[in-house]
């Protein structure tokens, strides 16, 4: 592509072929918009439009999509050389911006999100992995120290606390399971990405129901706990972007919890642990639950919050 403007914008002078790959998108207002801004310029026009979305982190969110499309170049280096922000960079932020804009996540937007010590792809076939979701790992890595451990993830999305555990623990391994066949397929994809593949397998299923015959030392699930009639209420980016499958927890939001601990007797090893995230009013549910379905030592742990965050308990 070539054109007066290819490398050193302002991008008001574009022509021929490259104007007409700059209007070919549906993000065609806001390339429009941005043509012949410089980058600081255009930083606050993106902070501006997404504070106008309604969406709250509007300049450190503004910092993440630039990172993204600047790359490898820093920040810093692009303000410090017009050259390095080409008018291609530009239409890439506002395509990417066009759709942030429309409440998508910013984890679905750039494709990945950090989460423990890893970068994750989140495609909207997933729940993103959410800061919450350490809080369920921190605790099963503090209970289970030693040992060549089994461990099963029940609902496992993007794989996000199966990969967390074992990058942790060079000796354990791992099943992930979930009704999603789009999410197993991210699942093994990050499973590859962070070369912890050899280590952990995905199987399609409903909870434990497909697995009979085998039994784990440790089980987590971060199940859907969303009361249904709470999910119309939820965040765009949650309610209109993330999986229903894995947020909707039914009339009381614990019906996953029902499921998962039915089956806990038959597949968790006797002195086994088993943790859940559960919802921040759902401690006294879950406990309950979890010590009906026979477990012993149950208690609940809080997030950095403060909030009641994770349920554990021991198959005696
Ligand atoms: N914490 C998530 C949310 O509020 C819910 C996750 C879940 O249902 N497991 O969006």
């Amino acid at each position: 592509m070539t054109g007066p403007s290819d490398s050193n914008g302002p991008f008001d002078k574009l022509v021929g072929d490259a104007r007409a790959e700059f209007d070919r998108a549906d993000s065609k207002p806001l390339r429009e918009a941005w043509l012949g801004l410089d980058l600081p310029a255009i930083r606050i026009d993106l902070v501006k439009r997404l504070l106008d979305a309604g969406i709250e982190e509007a300049e450190i969110e503004t910092r993440h999509l630039l990172t993204h499309i600047l790359a490898p170049a820093s920040l810093a280096e692009a303000l410090a050389d017009p050259a390095l922000v080409s008018w291609q960079r530009v239409a890439h932020l506002a395509d990417l911006a066009w759709e942030r804009l429309k409440r998508k996540p910013l984890s679905q937007v750039l494709g990945s999100q950090p989460f423990w010590t890893l970068d994750l792809i989140v495609t909207g076939d997933v729940l993103t992995p959410r800061a919450d979701t350490e809080t369920l790992v921190d605790t099963v890595l503090n209970a289970r120290k030693d040992g060549a451990l089994d461990v099963l993830d029940l609902g496992t999305g993007s794989g996000a606390i199966l990969l967390a555990l074992l990058s942790e623990r060079p000796d354990w391994r791992g099943v992930g399971v979930d009704l999603s066949s789009a999410a197993l397929a991210v699942a093994r994809r990050n499973a590859e990405a962070c070369q912890l593949a050899g280590r952990a397998r995905f199987l399609e299923g409903r909870w434990a129901d497909g697995l009979a015959d085998q039994s784990f030392d440790i089980i987590v699930s971060n199940p859907p706990y969303i009361v249904s009639d709470v999910m119309t209420g939820l965040d765009p980016e949650v309610r209109d972007f993330e999986p229903a499958l894995a947020l909707d927890g039914g009339a009381d939001g614990l019906e996953a919890y029902r499921a998962i601990l039915a089956d806990l007797p038959r597949i968790l090893r006797p002195g086994g642990l088993f943790a859940c995230e559960i919802g921040y009013d759902q401690g006294a549910s879950v406990c309950d639950l979890a010590a009906g379905a026979g477990l012993a030592g149950v208690r609940v742990v809080a997030d950095l919050a403060g909030q009641d965050r994770v349920v554990i308990g021991y198959n005696s």
